[in-house]
């Protein structure tokens, strides 16, 4: 009933209100900010990923300035020793509207990494982007073996598949690295699994096909069921703890996170940041009262 009342005077809240529903979830508007944030979580033995949130852009203008921020943030948080990578969406980059000079802008921020000893996850973004991203993650892990990795999502049918069919890029030096998330856009049920259980299924199919062949996973969920069984397959298969890492979001289940770090595992926190976030999420919050749903939801979701 209060989110929904809230909800529906969002409007008439001032900007600064609205922050307080919203901040839970994201290190802040600055860079600085994802800096403090970054700190706090490497002094207690946490790793990031450092998200700069966009809106979805008209034009390759924008993506321009998009890349120079990037290739900014990867600086600064190599200069200040950050234990940490960077997460992108390729659609701020221009996917939809040129997927040559998506690639283009990538190769450019992958390269940045590469000349900072550092690493680019790909964030997934909905059913339309999948193969073309897949693509440019392809000929992005040809050029820069070890310095790029993808997202997959448990809940798209394909995902198996589409692991298999990356393998012959995967080698012991330069291993593949996936995150395995469950998925956060809706997908019709042709393409997606729909249920609960059927989605963590796939999800622990997908994860021990990854461990058993050695590729890197980033096991990022809030799950605990899937948190349990990513603990058995560990143990049962003598999987080193540097060839898989569990994964969070920033301000969601710290107690489960906690309890990941003290039993010793390695464990990242996606970190977003960024003067974007402040619209998305009040818009999202303005829709549905449902508000973490929706919050944690702009952080993936294009407009
Ligand atoms: C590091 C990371 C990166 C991601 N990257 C992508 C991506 O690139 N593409 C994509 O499609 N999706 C991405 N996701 C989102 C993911 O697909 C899921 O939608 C999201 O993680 C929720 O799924 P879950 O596995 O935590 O399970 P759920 O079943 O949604 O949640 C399990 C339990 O965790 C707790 N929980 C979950 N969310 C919250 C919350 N917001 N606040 C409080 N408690 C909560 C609840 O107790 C819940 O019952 C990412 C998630 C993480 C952790």
């Amino acid at each position: 009933m209060i989110d929904k009342l809230i909800a529906k005077m969002l409007p008439l809240f001032p900007e600064k209100l609205v922050w307080i529903f919203s901040k839970r979830y994201i290190s802040g508007q600055y860079i600085e900010d994802a800096l403090s944030e970054s700190r706090k979580l490497n002094q207690n033995g946490i790793m990031v990923t450092v998200d700069l949130l966009g809106e979805y852009i008209q034009n390759l203008a924008e993506a321009d300035v998009y890349k120079e921020q990037y290739i900014d943030l990867i600086r600064r948080f190599t200069a200040e020793k950050v234990n940490g990578n960077f997460s992108v969406k390729p659609s701020m980059f221009g996917l939809l509207l040129d997927s040559e000079a998506c690639y283009h802008n990538l190769a450019d921020i992958v390269e940045a990494a590469d000349q900072c000893n550092s690493f680019i996850k790909i964030d997934m973004e909905d059913s339309e982007c999948t193969t073309i991203e897949l693509e440019i993650f392809r000929r992005l892990k040809t050029k820069f073996p070890r310095r790029v990795g993808i997202v997959v999502q448990a809940y798209m049918r394909r995902t198996l598949d589409d692991v298999k069919d990356l393998m012959d890029l995967h080698s012991p030096e330069a291993p593949l690295n996936f995150r395995l998330c469950k998925g956060i856009y809706i997908e019709d049920e042709s393409i997606a699994y729909k249920k609960y259980q059927e989605i963590r299924d796939r999800y622990v199919e997908d994860m021990r096909f990854m461990l058993e062949n050695g590729i890197y996973v980033g096991i990022a969920t809030h799950d605990k069921y899937l948190i349990d069984k990513a603990y058995e397959i560990i143990e049962q298969l003598k999987v080193p703890k540097d060839k898989y890492e569990f994964q969070m979001l920033f301000g969601v289940a710290p107690k489960l996170r906690q309890s990941i770090v003290d039993r010793g595992h390695r464990i990242r926190v996606y970190v977003p940041f960024g003067k974007q976030w402040f619209n998305y999420s009040t818009r999202r919050l303005k829709e549905n009262p449902n508000m973490v749903w929706h919050i944690i939801k702009a952080m993936f979701v294009r407009q």
